[in-house]
């Protein structure tokens, strides 16, 4: 495993963490979490809220991006890298280019809804201005497992 992969194992483990909690709030089971690169200082951490807030543009990222940038009182994030469980969606991930997000660390993989190595793949898009280092899978099995659980008791 990549020396990069391994530093990725504490903070993919906060964002499984709020994933947690927002499948016990009836949320799809997404976290978030920003970490300052330099310090590995953590910025903001966020699971989805589109039941709580009946807002369908509140997952996770979008959630994590806001608090960090509120935080920092700068609109972009360029020395900051993003974790979250799932593969970003498209709206997330432009969210993610417009924020200049350094690196990516994404858990599961989302064939049906995501945006990064599926679907739209958005950051090699050539409207994409700004395209950060991407790693997928990583902690796939638990981010994976939450989320099938969590589907399995929806439908009963
Ligand atoms: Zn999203």
């Amino acid at each position: 495993m990549f020396a990069v992969m391994e530093d990725a194992l504490s903070p993919m483990s906060e964002a499984l963490a709020e994933a947690e909690a927002a499948a016990l709030m009836g949320e799809v089971p997404v976290g978030a979490v920003i970490v300052e690169a330099a310090t590995g200082r953590v910025l903001s951490r966020a699971g989805n809220r589109t039941e709580a807030d009946r807002d369908p543009t509140a997952h996770a990222e979008i959630l994590a991006i806001r608090a960090a940038a509120a935080s920092r009182g700068q609109p972009r994030l360029p020395d900051c890298d993003l974790y979250v469980t799932l593969e970003p969606c498209a709206m997330c991930a432009a969210a993610i280019s417009l924020a200049r997000i350094r690196r990516v660390y994404f858990g599961a993989y989302d064939p049906k809804g995501g945006a990064v190595e599926h679907g739209p793949k958005w950051f090699a898009q050539p409207t994409c201005l700004h395209r950060p280092e991407i790693y997928g899978g990583i902690e796939e099995g638990r981010a994976a497992g939450m989320l099938r659980a969590f589907f399995a008791a929806r439908r009963g």
